[in-house]
C-alpha cells in the first residue's frame, strides 16, 4: 500500500561534478538526439545524458521504427544512414497483397483493396545503432544509462537560469553543470523540475473532445514486434469465414476463457475524442516491420484508465504491468487461434510504455489551434511554412508556422524545448507537433540555437530569430 502523506528528510550531500558542458541535453529521443548532434557539429562541448542504451527514444527504444521520406536536414541523413546499413525495410502491395483496405493494418486499412501503398519502418535497434555512432563522429559525450532526476536552479524572481543537472547512474549521483540546457525527455521532465509551469497531459482538452466530461490524457502505448507470421494465411482465413476483424476468433476464444476480460473492447462513442483511435484494441493493430512476416504491433493504454505515466510512480508501473499482461495474452491467443500465426514468436517489447501526451510546458508563445486556423505569420518563425490536414478543422489542410518562443520556456533563461515537449497545446498534438520528423527538426533548430548562443555569449532569449532555419 503506497503512503501518500508522509515525508522523509533526505540528507543534503554534496556530490561530485562529473562533466561541465556548453551544452547539456536530457533525453536522446529525435528532439534531444537531433539538438546535441547539431550544436556539437557546430563545435559546442555537448553533453547528453540518456536513460536507456542508445539514443532514438519512442521510435528505437519505443520500437516505433516508422520511416518515410526525409523532410531535410538530420532526419534525411537519418533516413539516408539506416538504408545504408540496410536497416529500412519496405513493404509494399507487390510484397504483401491483402494489405492494403486490411482492417488489421494500422496505416493501410483505409485504403481500397488492392491500392498501392509504400510502407516503410527502420530496424530499431539498428537505427539506435546508426544514431550512437552518429553522436560519436560528432564528439558528442553520450552518457547512456544515466537518469536525469532533478535540477540546480539559480532563482531570480522569473528569470531563473539552470545551474546544474542532477543524473544517476553505475557511479551514483553526480552533478553535471553547463551554459545552455535542452528539454529533450519527450515529457518535459527537464522543464518541470526546473520551474517551468506546465499544463498536464489532457489538460486543455476541448469539451467537444471529453468523453465523459473528464480530462484525460490521449494514451500511450507499449509497442511490440512478432515475426513468423504467414500474412497470407491470416488473409485466407479473414475472407473464407468472413472474419476481417477476426472477431468470430475473438469471441471463440473469450467463450473459452482464453483472451483476459478488457483485452479487445468495443470502441469508445464521441464525437473528436482522439482517444476514440487509442483505447486499445477492439481489433488487432498491425504494421510491416524490419523484414517479411514480421509485423510491429501496438498495446494502449485503455482511454477510461487516464493513466498518467510521466507523474505518477503508480500509473506507470500500472500501464507496465498491465500493458506486458495483455501483449502475453495477445500473443498466446493469437498463436492459439488465428490461421498464420501458429509459428509465429514474440520478438521485443518496448523498453517503456510511450507517452502520446505528456506535460506541455508553457513557452513565451503556445502553438494552439488558434494561430493554425487564423494562419498566424511570425516575424520569429523558426520554418518556413509547413502543410498539415488539422483534424480539429475536418482535415483540412493549413500552412502553418511555429514561432522560435514556442522553444523558450516562461520561467527559465537558458533552456530550449525540444520534440514532445515543445510548447503547445493538446489540440495540435496530432497534427504536426509530435512527428517523428518534426520532433528531429525541432531538436535540430534547438541545437542549431544552442550553438548560436554559445558562439556569442548569450542566452536563448537574447538570440534574434529572423530567417526561417535551412534544412
Ligand atoms: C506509442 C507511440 C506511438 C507513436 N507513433 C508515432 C508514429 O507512428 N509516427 C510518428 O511520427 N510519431 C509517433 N509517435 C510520436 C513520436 O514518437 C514522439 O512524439 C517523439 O518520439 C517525441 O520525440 P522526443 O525526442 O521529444 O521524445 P521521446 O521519443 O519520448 O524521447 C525521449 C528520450 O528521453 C529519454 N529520457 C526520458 N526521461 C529521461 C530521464 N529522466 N533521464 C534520461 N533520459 C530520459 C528517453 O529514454 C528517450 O530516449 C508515437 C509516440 C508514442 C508514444
Amino acid at each position: 500500500m503506497a503512503l501518500q502523506t508522509q515525508t522523509i528528510a533526505e540528507p543534503a550531500r554534496q556530490i561530485p561534478v562529473a562533466y561541465d558542458a556548453d551544452v547539456v541535453v536530457v533525453g536522446a529521443g529525435p528532439g534531444g538526439f537531433a539538438a546535441a548532434l547539431q550544436a556539437a557539429r557546430m563545435g559546442a562541448r555537448v553533453v547528453l545524458v540518456e536513460r536507456f542504451d542508445m539514443p532514438g527514444g519512442v521510435h528505437t527504444s519505443g520500437l516505433q521504427g516508422s520511416a518515410g521520406p526525409g523532410v531535410g536536414g538530420i532526419h534525411t541523413e537519418l533516413m539516408q544512414r539506416f538504408a545504408a546499413q540496410g536497416y529500412i525495410y519496405t513493404a509494399t502491395q507487390d510484397t504483401l497483397s491483402d494489405w492494403a483496405g486490411n482492417p488489421l493494418s494500422h496505416y493501410e486499412r483505409y485504403l481500397k483493396p488492392d491500392a498501392s501503398f509504400t510502407r516503410q519502418s527502420f530496424n530499431p535497434e539498428g537505427a539506435g545503432s546508426v544514431m550512437a555512432t552518429m553522436l560519436q563522429e560528432a564528439g558528442v559525450t553520450a552518457l547512456y544509462g544515466t537518469s536525469f532526476v532533478d535540477t540546480i536552479v539559480d532563482k531570480g524572481s522569473g528569470n531563473d537560469t539552470i545551474k546544474a543537472i542532477v543524473v544517476e547512474n553505475a557511479s551514483g549521483r553526480q552533478a553535471i553543470t553547463g551554459r545552455i540546457f535542452i528539454e529533450g525527455s519527450g515529457t518535459a521532465q527537464l522543464a518541470a523540475a526546473a520551474g517551468v509551469p506546465f499544463v498536464s497531459g489532457g489538460g486543455g482538452q476541448p469539451a467537444s473532445a471529453q468523453w465523459d466530461g473528464i480530462n484525460r490524457p490521449i494514451p500511450g502505448g507499449l509497442l511490440w514486434i512478432m515475426s513468423g507470421i504467414e500474412f497470407p494465411r491470416v488473409a485466407a482465413h479473414q475472407k473464407s469465414a468472413n472474419d476481417p476483424m477476426l472477431s468470430k476468433l475473438i469471441a471463440e476464444a473469450s467463450a473459452a476463457g482464453d483472451l483476459p476480460p478488457g483485452l479487445y473492447r468495443p470502441r469508445m462513442g464521441g464525437k473528436n475524442i482522439y482517444g476514440h483511435i487509442y483505447i486499445g484494441h477492439p481489433t488487432i493493430d498491425m504494421s510491416p516491420m524490419q523484414t517479411d512476416g514480421s509485423f510491429i504491433l501496438w498495446q494502449n493504454v485503455p482511454y477510461e484508465w487516464a493513466l498518467r505515466m510521466d507523474e505518477s510512480a503508480d500509473d506507470d508501473a500500472r500501464a507496465k504491468r498491465e500493458l506486458r499482461a495483455f501483449i502475453d495474452a495477445e500473443v498466446t491467443f493469437l498463436k492459439k487461434y488465428v490461421p498464420g500465426f501458429e509459428k509465429a514468436v514474440l520478438n521485443n517489447v518496448g523498453r517503456f510504455v510511450g507517452v502520446r501526451d505528456g506535460r506541455h510546458p508553457i513557452g513565451e508563445h503556445v502553438f494552439c489551434l488558434a494561430d493554425v486556423l487564423a494562419g498566424r505569420r511570425f516575424t520569429d518563425a523558426v520554418t518556413k511554412p509547413i502543410s498539415r490536414a488539422f483534424h480539429w478543422d475536418e482535415h483540412r489542410k493549413h500552412d502553418i508556422e511555429v514561432s522560435y518562443r514556442s522553444f523558450l520556456p516562461k520561467q527559465i533563461n537558458n533552456l530550449l524545448l525540444t520534440g514532445a515537449s515543445l510548447s503547445f497545446t493538446y489540440d495540435t498534438i496530432f497534427m504536426v507537433m509530435r512527428n517523428f520528423p518534426w520532433c528531429t527538426q525541432t531538436g535540430e533548430i534547438a541545437g542549431y540555437a544552442a550553438a548560436r548562443c554559445i558562439e556569442k555569449k548569450i542566452l536563448p532569449k537574447e538570440l534574434e530569430w529572423r530567417e526561417p532555419y535551412i534544412f
